[in-house]
């Protein structure tokens, strides 16, 4: 640390600006690694980001799509919901209902005539689950848009032998449009394991719309969550990067500031003092005895004049100062107390005295 120059002195400020150099090196090649170190974290956490992101967007996609065909099966348990007919047919959409509880009735059979003035059409479906089914009819060239009265007849039927239903009505079958019809069948008997089931498959529907939807309103509250926390860690990240890129400058000034008060501290006259010792030396007339070399740094002080280091306490070194100028004043710091070596001689020549 320290450094002798040719005087044989150690040069006490350039010991200490090296050190401070070395520390500010120090400080900065670890501020150079943080800042790496969360430019990394910054990449890795977009990436990750990115990919939560991704996941969490086709999460809630998926959760969107479900709902929707919830709400789409929901609305199905109270209307046969149809996706229209072709422009040059006509359609029949109905739903098969216990007439107490109208609950969709499924696995029955429903014939219909209808009696078109070309020719008669006779058709036969099954209800779905949700007791809906569906006919089209194909018009013929002459009979487009022209909405006459036509009679049809329907008949429901359970195990394809027993009606449950029977209706003859008149409609107007127009090209294009689809005709909605809702069939109130009273479920007593055999009907009831349809009525059963059907009650099965609206409570199924039901359970699973509250599912879905729950579901959904998790991604939501995840997503936001995710977001939120992502910009938050994003930006603190950030923010800790940006603290760091600035602090080696503070490093700088820091240094700047303590070299100066070096400088003051060391600013080397003539006039070396020794704390430890209290006593001055003169540098341009130095001896061997002075043994300045032996002065710890922390131990050196500088004086501008001689009366300065005398008026704080110091006495002038005989060997470098000469034996006249040697203070006469006794020294600041209380004198040793004697050694045994010192006592024994001092009772022997009281001894030899007497
Ligand atoms: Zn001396």
């Amino acid at each position: 640390m320290t450094q002798q120059n040719s005087g044989g002195e150690i040069d006490l400020e350039a010991g200490i600006a090296r050190r401070m150099d070395a520390l500010v090196a120090r400080k900065r090649a670890e501020n150079e690694a943080a800042i790496a170190r969360i430019a990394t974290l910054d990449t890795g956490w977009k990436d990750i980001n990115g990919d939560i992101d991704t996941d969490l967007k086709t999460g809630l996609d998926t959760a969107r799509v479900e709902a929707q065909a919830m709400q789409d099966a929901m609305d199905r348990l109270t209307r046969n919901v149809c996706g229209g007919v072709d422009k040059n047919a006509f359609g029949l959409a109905g739903k098969v209902v216990d007439a107490k509880s109208e609950i969709g009735l499924p696995g029955l059979t429903v014939k219909v005539a209808l009696g078109l003035e070309s020719a008669a059409q006779s058709k036969e479906a099954e209800t779905d689950n949700y007791g809906d089914f569906f006919f089209s009819f194909e018009l013929d060239q002459a009979g487009q848009g022209r909405s006459k009265p036509t009679p049809l007849l329907i008949v429901v039927l359970f195990a394809t032998d027993t009606v449950v239903y029977r209706e003859q009505r008149s409609i107007a079958p127009k090209a294009g449009a689809v005709e909605h019809l809702a069939l109130a069948v009273d479920c007593s008997g055999k009907l009831k394991a349809a009525l059963e089931q059907g009650k099965q498959v609206a409570a199924s529907v039901q359970g699973d719309a509250k599912l879905v939807e729950a579901r959904a309103a998790n991604f939501d509250a995840a997503y936001t969550t995710f977001k939120r926390l992502s910009e938050t860690t994003l930006s603190q990240l950030r923010g800790l990067r940006q603290e760091l890129s600035v602090a080696p400058p503070r490093v700088e000034s820091a240094r700047a500031a303590t070299a100066g008060s070096v400088v003051t501290v060391a600013t080397q006259t003539r006039l070396l003092g020794n704390s430890h010792a209290r006593e001055l030396h003169d540098l341009e007339n130095v001896k061997k005895q002075c043994q300045i070399a032996e002065i710890k740094p922390d131990h050196r002080v500088y004086f501008r004049t001689e009366r300065e280091a005398v008026a704080a306490g110091y006495d002038l070194c005989g060997n470098c100062f000469g034996k006249k100028k040697k203070s006469k004043t006794p020294p600041s710091t209380p004198p040793r107390a004697p050694t045994k070596r010192g006592r024994a001689a001092k009772s022997a020549q009281g001894k030899k005295r007497k």
